[in-house]
């Protein structure tokens, strides 16, 4: 209900309005009392003066009227059917809709969490400031017609969109307020950011497994041609580059082995093995496995096993291969400590763990999260000459997310490091 003004209030905002043509009225009075007229006169004066105000019309407009904050027009209320306003806040991609002015009507839960709240009503581009999305926008209000632009946020973290903007048929979705007249818009992002990273996963391993066979294949074709050219009939050079050769072919043979493990670790990483597994014997096997090369390398393996069986659910075969890649990592690049000990703790109250400790080189902290990516190397050429692929830790990996097991590495420059692998 409107609120009654009392008079006295309009009486003061009408003295405060006209206060020129009051001053003025006052001045005259003065005049007029210097000039000898009496009192009253100059009384019935005043009195006249402020009848005329009173009774004046509304107050003069303003050259630049600016409403205050409260009397902005509110964007018209619209909204859309709670039915359908209730479907789309379920979806779980980003979706807005918009009117034919591009204003927001609507926006659901996932479309708030990616770039935050949007006034209802407000133009899209308090939200969005992407010029490529606002001429969609424009676009496809101006041809009805939908279109599609890809889109990458930085922050708050990296993402890349398929932003797609398209007319509804209002005669599917219609609104609570909107007449038959009225265009809707809808503006959904499908987040692509997952598929992008994998594709570029996937040709960065093609890449780097392309390099890691071109290199070997360019040499064995030097050395081939050389043997049928130069070095026809030297033949004690022929004996010298074939062993190379030979070193070269086993180094490619084992390349092709660890991309075939890793292939088919990966087909069956989400079935978790069930066999009965007692580590106790498989760490004294492993390191039998690996003695003539702990030799070779100047290293002792020492085992601090505990008394009775340590079992886990596992594949035997695979838990093998990942102790027999942390020992001989141990071996090979730790070769310096000439020491290698594994503990295998089986507390009836904690979980399995078994650590490889090597009193080597150890590896700087800011390589220690990457260790695990395929071909990933602290130092290619030491790997290399190491006869090392860069995909053991890769494998590691592959295969204790399969047993549900935790890898835990930790090292320390010039003094070792540890491998932890926690069931
Ligand atoms: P590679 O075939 O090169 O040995 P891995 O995936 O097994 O590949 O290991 C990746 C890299 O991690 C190695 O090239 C080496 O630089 C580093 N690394 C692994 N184990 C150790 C260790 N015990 N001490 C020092 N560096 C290590």
């Amino acid at each position: 209900m409107e609120q009654q003004t009392p008079w006295t209030a309009k009486l003061t905002a009408k003295l405060r309005r006209e206060s020129f043509v009051l001053l003025v009225a006052l001045a005259i009075a003065f005049i007029a009392v210097t000039a000898g007229m009496n009192g009253w006169g100059v009384l019935g004066l005043l009195a006249i003066m402020l009848l005329a105000i009173m009774c004046s019309s509304e107050p003069r407009p303003q050259v630049a009227s600016v409403p205050p904050v409260s009397e902005v027009e509110e964007p018209a209320a619209r909204s859309l059917l709670p039915e359908v306003s209730a479907t789309l806040s379920a979806l779980d991609i980003p979706v807005m809709v918009l009117a034919g002015d591009a204003s927001v009507l609507f926006q659901n839960r996932a479309a708030e969490k990616a770039f935050g709240e949007v006034v209802i009503g407000a133009h899209i581009s308090a939200r969005l400031r992407s010029p490529g999305i606002l001429d969609m926008v424009r676009e496809t209000i101006v041809t009805n017609a939908p279109n599609q632009i890809e889109h990458s946020e930085r922050l708050p973290s990296e993402r890349v969109y398929i932003v797609r903007s398209s007319p509804v048929e209002l005669g599917a979705v219609g609104g609570a307020n909107h007449g038959a007249s009225e265009r809707l818009f809808v503006l959904s992002f499908r987040d692509i950011s997952e598929v992008r990273r994998i594709d570029r996963m996937r040709s960065d391993f093609v890449a780097n497994a392309s390099h890691e066979l071109r290199t070997p294949l360019a040499s064995l074709r030097g050395f081939i041609e050389t043997i049928q050219g130069p070095a026809k009939s030297d033949f004690k050079a022929q004996e010298r580059f074939l062993g190379i050769m030979f070193d070269q072919t086993t180094r490619m043979s084992r390349l092709v082995d660890d991309l075939l493990s890793l292939s088919r670790l990966e087909l069956k990483s989400h079935i978790a093995p069930d066999e009965k597994v007692d580590l106790v014997p498989l760490l004294g096997h492993v390191r039998d496995a690996l003695l003539p090369l702990a030799n070779d390398v100047g290293v002792d393996i020492q085992l601090h096993l505990p008394e009775g069986r340590a079992e886990v659910a596992g594949d035997r075969d695979e838990l093998v291969q990942v102790f027999e890649n942390l020992i001989e990592n141990a071996c090979k690049y730790g070769q310096e400590g000439k020491l290698v000990e594994v503990f295998l703790k089986n507390g009836p109250s904690g979980p399995v763990e078994v650590t490889i400790v090597d009193k080597g080189p150890g590896i700087p902290a800011e390589h220690v999260p990457r260790l695990t990516e395929r071909f990933y190397r602290v130092n290619i050429e030491d790997s290399r000459s190491k006869k090392g692929t860069g995909l053991g830790l890769a494998i590691v990996k592959h295969i204790l997310t399969r047993h549900r097991a935790r890898l835990i590495v930790k090292s320390e420059v010039g003094k070792g490091t540890s491998f932890t692998v926690r069931f």
